[in-house]
């Protein structure tokens, strides 16, 4: 990536957008470490959505910053790889994560882009699909009108009338989120990152080594032999995080093998694109899809875990047998794509806690120290707000959420947060 400056970002809304210096010589932001802390402020390792935003939140407030990245940010072994990514306000009675998709959608919308791409948001909608009796999406609506998120509730016939290129089930009903829709991740992620360089950040493509250190950390060493020391540091190492702390996280981050499908509908069909076809996710099928966008295909993929990976040396080809449960679901579901072509396949990885709550804690030796990940396949719409929410602990100090905390996540696997 290029070194940029803030004059070739344009800005997609009016107020409160980002891309300028917020918080630059706000009244509670410290000074600088000494010079003796090295010289930089914080080092992030990791530009996925998580380091990214954590970068250009603490760059913005006038912190020395260092991002760190092996492959580059939102490379296609990373979580945060890929072309889309869908952004919903839903989650049951989490009201958390409501909370902070509401206040990252905010943050996604005013992003500054560069002059001629298109914005990293895209509102396609979201269309929750439940059937019958569904404690989940019944939980979904009280939080959604609770806390003020914009939603419609469709019955079946509403269904039939408004979609009818999808043939839902007999006893469906479903929560429309009008506001919501999906994100461009890698396009995000690098429009971020660029942003962070504009507001003083250093970008270093180098690969830190794994750690196991128990006394403050001065600096991290790269595997090309440099030595960079901060006051601070950011682990947002997405999947890796069990191989970069093996001893503390190499049992408590899960990296799953998931699989993602582009079905091509015919030309001229635009049944399958945005505004005609939304976001969508089938809880009761364990599946989710986005419409095509910019021609690369009707996006369908498996929520469901699947087996252990590894994000350096994983084979990133698609299975025929994912591939035929999902042209099964697809034939039934979007009759019209049954023959459909796929005109390509994703491997990309979850990086699971043991219930799907973030990980965000300090290391439990190491207090300028932070583990910062778990995003555990629905983690990139909160990019925003997890990066603030570091950057604003790094500040202020203080105790985190204990759902975030590192005394929270298990050794087995028990999903909860979906
Ligand atoms: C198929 C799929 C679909 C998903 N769909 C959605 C969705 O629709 N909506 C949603 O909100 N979320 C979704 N997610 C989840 C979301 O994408 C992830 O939770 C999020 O991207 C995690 O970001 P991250 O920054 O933690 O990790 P990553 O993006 O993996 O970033 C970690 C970075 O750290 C770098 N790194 C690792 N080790 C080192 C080292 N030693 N030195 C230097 N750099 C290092 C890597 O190169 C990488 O760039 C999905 C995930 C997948 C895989």
């Amino acid at each position: 990536m290029g070194k940029t400056t803030r004059r070739e970002f344009v800005r997609t809304t009016g107020a409160g957008a980002v891309g300028a210096s917020p918080a630059r010589g706000s009244p509670h932001v410290p000074p600088r470490m000494s010079a003796s802390d090295g010289p930089y402020d914080v080092v992030v390792v990791g530009a996925g959505v998580f380091g990214a935003w954590t970068a250009y939140m603490l760059a913005s407030q006038g912190r020395r910053v260092a991002i760190l990245d092996a492959y580059g940010p939102g490379n296609a072994r990373a979580s945060s790889g890929g072309s889309t990514r869908a952004i919903r306000m839903g989650y049951g009675d989490q009201e958390i994560y409501t909370r902070w998709a509401m206040r990252s959608l905010g943050l996604w919308k005013s992003l500054a882009t560069p002059a001629g791409a298109p914005p990293v948001f895209q509102q396609a909608g979201v269309l929750w699909i439940a059937r019958g009796e569904d404690p989940l999406t019944t939980k979904t609506l009280a939080a959604l009108h609770k806390l003020g998120v914009v939603h419609e509730r469709l019955d079946r016939a509403e269904l039939d009338r408004r979609w009818p290129q999808i043939a839902f089930a007999p006893e469906a009903w479903a929560i429309l989120e009008p506001e919501s829709g999906f994100l461009l991740a890698f396009h995000a992620v690098q429009t971020v990152v660029r942003l962070a360089r504009a507001e003083g950040a250093d970008y270093f493509q180098e690969s830190v080594l794994p750690q196991n250190g128990s006394s403050r950390m001065t600096s991290v060493e790269t595997r090309s032999g440099k030595r960079i020391a901060a006051g601070e540091f950011v682990f947002a190492c997405g999947p890796w995080l069990p191989k970069v702390f093996p001893e503390l996280l190499g049992d408590r981050i899960f990296p799953t093998r998931q699989e993602v499908f582009f079905f091509g509908p015919p030309s001229g069909d635009a049944r399958f694109q945005s505004p005609a076809m939304p976001v969508w996710m089938d809880f009761g099928e364990e599946i989710y899809g986005l419409p095509d966008f910019e021609g690369r295909g009707f996006k369908v993929a498996p929520d469901r875990h699947g087996p252990a990976f590894d994000p350096d040396t994983g084979a990133r080809i698609v299975t025929s047998e994912t591939l035929a449960r999902v042209r099964e679901f697809v034939g039934r579901r979007f009759p019209a794509l049954k023959d459909a072509p796929v005109v390509l396949g994703e491997v990309c990885q979850y990086e699971n806690t043991s219930n799907g709550d973030f990980l965000i804690d300090r290391h439990p030796e190491q207090d300028n120290v932070w583990l910062v990940g778990g995003g555990s396949g629905h983690g990139f719409k909160h990019g925003p707000a997890v990066g603030e929410y570091v950057a604003e602990r790094i500040a202020k100090g203080g105790p985190v959420e204990h759902r975030f905390s590192l005394a929270t996540k298990e050794k087995i696997q028990n999903r909860a947060v979906y």
